[in-house]
């Protein structure tokens, strides 16, 4: 067992990371190879594992034994309580400069284990312009022993300045049969659902263990995908465009509402609240300013969710008309939905390529329209609508 086998199907990566982890057990002794470099870049599609190669990276350079995941050391990374292992994980919109100033200051320190200190930022897309020029002094020198990991989905999607800085490693969604080989061997997933998930989440190693895992996933995707066949009126487009808004809120505010609660409770401790002697009123003044950025935060979080719920929503909806189109066209492949083949016969029969094709080009454009800024609920509608006039 190493910390690189949670590093599903990415053989070229990993081989590529462990030579930089053998050149920082050399810079040690001052014999790196000329090649060695201290700020990386890791990209990859959504759920291609970039962040969990990145740790795993951060472990394998802190282990003695380049991350035999069993010693302190790598388990304290794989559990995010390394104390020479920065993680920055926004949960919101963006990464502001105040984040990455923290950030900066934590990198310069000497790293307390004596090997070093590695900083990860998760989805550096998300950096400001005003936070991603505060760290690309640090990438340019950075401290000697100090690691930079960015993550994110292409390199295109991060500043030039911030890119031409550091070695670039690509990664690939993993293949459906190593996300389902993943999913029994790790999980004790039943292979044939292991096998369905994995295509179903198109390769997507957290959306496929959240399907094998929770029955409700798996349910919510199927009424997802009934709805193209619910779309024979406008108002029957409304009425399915408001129930699956609904759905994707409900779990929004499951996920996040605990949380918020919990947040806000720990800030007002922080602020007095509980302690003897110390006035509500006295608290809720002190706390005040502090409040009201952790309600942005939240809400800004909340969006974050909204979107990604959605945008899942939209790739299972692509996934459906995919198969439609396949059987439109006669062309003999595995159906990713095989469990709907009668939904996707009835829909093909509906329908020519050409109106399916646009379908899937609807689709995609309100993927789009979601990633900017739209609202989630007029997205939905004018989906389905667009939907309905395909058939
Ligand atoms: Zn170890």
């Amino acid at each position: 067992m190493t910390v690189w086998q949670e590093v599903v199907d990415q053989e070229e990566v990993i081989s590529q990371l462990k030579l930089a982890v053998i050149d920082a057990e050399k810079a040690k002794s001052n014999s790196a190879s000329p090649a060695f470099t201290q700020t990386w870049l890791i990209t990859g599609p959504p759920g291609s594992g970039r962040s969990v190669a990145a740790r795993a990276f951060a472990a394998a350079i802190q282990c003695n034994q380049g991350g035999c995941a069993a010693c302190q050391s790598c388990q304290q990374v794989i559990n995010n309580a390394h104390r020479d292992v920065s993680l920055l994980t926004p949960a919101g919109l963006s990464i502001g400069i105040e984040e990455v100033r923290e950030l900066i200051q934590k990198a310069a320190l000497e790293p307390s284990s004596g090997n070093w200190q590695v900083v990860i930022i998760e989805d550096a897309d998300r950096l400001t312009v005003p936070a991603a020029n505060a760290l690309l002094k640090s990438l340019e020198e950075p401290a000697r022993n100090t690691f930079f990991i960015l993550c994110a989905p292409t390199a295109e999607d991060v500043l030039p300045t911030i890119r031409s800085r550091c070695r670039h490693l690509g990664m690939r969604l993993p293949r459906t049969s190593e996300v389902a080989r993943l999913l029994v061997e790790r999980n004790k997933v039943e292979p044939e659902l292991a096998s369905f998930v994995a295509k179903a989440a198109l390769g997507h190693v957290g959306v496929a263990k959240a399907l094998a895992t929770d029955p409700r996933a798996r349910e919510r995707r199927e009424q997802t995908l009934q709805i193209p066949l619910k779309l024979d009126s406008l108002p029957a487009c409304f009425i399915q465009a408001q129930l699956l808004h609904n759905s994707i809120m409900e779990l929004v505010l499951e996920v996040q509402d605990e949380r918020d609660e919990n947040e806000k409770l720990e800030l007002l401790t922080a602020y007095g609240a509980g302690t003897q002697g110390v006035k509500q009123s006295r608290v809720d003044f002190l706390a005040r300013g502090a409040m009201r950025d952790l309600k942005d935060d939240q809400k800004s979080r909340r969006t974050r969710t909204t979107r990604d719920q959605l945008d899942r929503a939209l790739q299972d909806l692509l996934s459906l008309y995919r198969d439609v189109l396949f059987v439109q066209l006669g062309v003999e492949v595995e159906l990713i939905n095989q469990e709907l083949k009668s939904t996707i016969e009835r829909l093909a029969a509906r329908a020519t390529p050409m109106a399916t094709r646009r379908a899937l080009d609807a689709i995609q454009d309100s993927r789009t329209a979601i990633s900017v800024s739209a609202n989630p609920l007029l997205v939905i509608e004018s989906l389905l609508i667009n939907l309905a006039r395909t058939a």
